[in-house]
């Protein structure tokens, strides 16, 4: 039996990943789930996989949580827990994951990682701890599975690889200029034409935001210099992502969309799911199209490059003013098109410097949140 920890168990990765488990009983053991604050979703999962442990962040959540669950030991944090796991999945949103990446890696333990932001914004903190004895990570990350699988048929990735190739689906917006974009809704930006996950990624695949931190997250994962990794936009989401080889041969990693392939993936490693997820039917597949991205209205993308290329603490101020300018399009504060000017002022008025501690990028997280909250204030979001 394989171990598990689901980190953030009711979110839409954390969701699945119990699909995932439920569809290879015997293979799978769920040793904790945590959730920030849902608790009939929470309360729900644990009746089902009976888990050791269930973490809840929420104070009062957590006391209805325990009121409700017997034979259950309910927490507060999910991250001492994760070294008890074989694989610890991090479905957790945005830079709260980061508690769980570390916790993981330091206990030397195989790390899922659907939290991209916990790489993005720690890159040079986490980096050193996927040294520890046992740790690995595989991404969830669905183009990230992808070239981890490309990258499988390598005998030697440093020297045979010539570039990456991320797709990008192009999101609701894509085709549309910046003058059609300027008054686009919540709903709009929600309605993903080819994925369905939680509402901060999807607005962050509207604006090519989600690729350009998933250049961030490949260069971290695979150590490939950001001249060597490309962006192409392929709406059918069926070609996952690619790895061109110093002889020119690409291999492409193809299935349909469906998030449980990737979750299956990370969970059954090194072996594989033995259940297909997103199985392709040729005969009904039509066309595959690539295209490139449009960098001039999609600005988000060459601005995750930049702060990609800046390093040090750029990349976790950029993801931090993301995540505070998203929450404020999704309660109607700003404008879309807000967001990457949101992003471009907090990171322009940031001194990019080296971070040696998870502390330095909680700092550099926080400052990034506070001014990118004063910018919204002075504007009177
Ligand atoms: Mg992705």
């Amino acid at each position: 039996m394989i171990r598990v920890v689901v980190a953030g168990s009711t979110g839409s990765i954390g969701r699945q990943t119990l699909e995932v488990i439920a569809a290879e009983p015997d293979r799978y053991e769920v040793v904790a789930l945590s959730a920030g604050a849902s608790v009939e979703a929470i309360v729900a999962q644990a009746r089902a996989v009976r888990p050791r442990v269930v973490a809840v962040a929420d104070v009062e959540a957590r006391r209805e949580v325990a009121a409700a669950l017997d034979g259950v030991e309910v927490v507060d944090d999910v991250a001492p827990v994760c070294a008890e796991a074989d694989v610890v999945v991090n479905g957790v949103v945005g830079f709260a994951g980061l508690a769980v990446t570390v916790a993981t890696l330091a206990a030397g333990r195989r790390l899922a990682l659907a939290n991209k932001e916990s790489l993005i914004a720690a890159g040079p903190v986490v980096q050193p701890l996927r040294a520890t004895p046992g740790a690995e990570l595989i991404p969830m990350d669905s183009e990230h599975s992808a070239l981890h699988q490309c990258l499988r048929s390598s005998v030697d990735a440093s020297r045979e690889v010539s570039r990456l190739v991320l797709t990008a689906s192009g999101g609701p917006f894509r085709g549309r200029s910046g003058e059609e974009l300027a008054s686009v809704t919540v709903e709009e930006a929600l309605a993903h034409p080819t994925w369905s996950m939680g509402p901060k990624i999807t607005v962050d695949s509207s604006t090519l935001m989600n690729k350009g931190l998933e250049v961030i997250e490949a260069h971290e994962l695979f150590g490939v210099d950001y001249d060597d990794i490309e962006v192409v936009v392929h709406p059918q989401s069926v070609v996952h992502s690619m790895v061109e080889f110093s002889d020119g041969s690409t291999i492409a990693q193809l299935s349909m969309p469906d998030m449980r392939l990737p979750i299956a993936y990370a969970l059954a490693w090194p072996e594989r799911s033995s259940v297909p997820f997103g199985r392709i039917d040729w005969a009904s597949l039509g066309s595959l199209e690539f295209d490139a991205p449009d960098r001039a209205t999609f600005r988000c993308l060459d601005l995750a490059y930049a702060a990609g290329r800046a390093g040090g603490t750029a990349p976790a101020v950029l993801s931090a003013a993301n995540e505070v300018a998203v929450e404020a399009f999704l309660a109607g504060r700003i404008a879309w098109s807000a967001i990457p000017e949101v992003a471009t002022s907090v990171l322009d008025e940031h001194a990019v410097h080296p971070p040696t501690s998870v502390e330095d990028v909680i700092e550099a997280d926080r400052s990034a949140r506070e001014a990118a909250s004063s910018w919204l204030a002075s504007r009177g979001c």
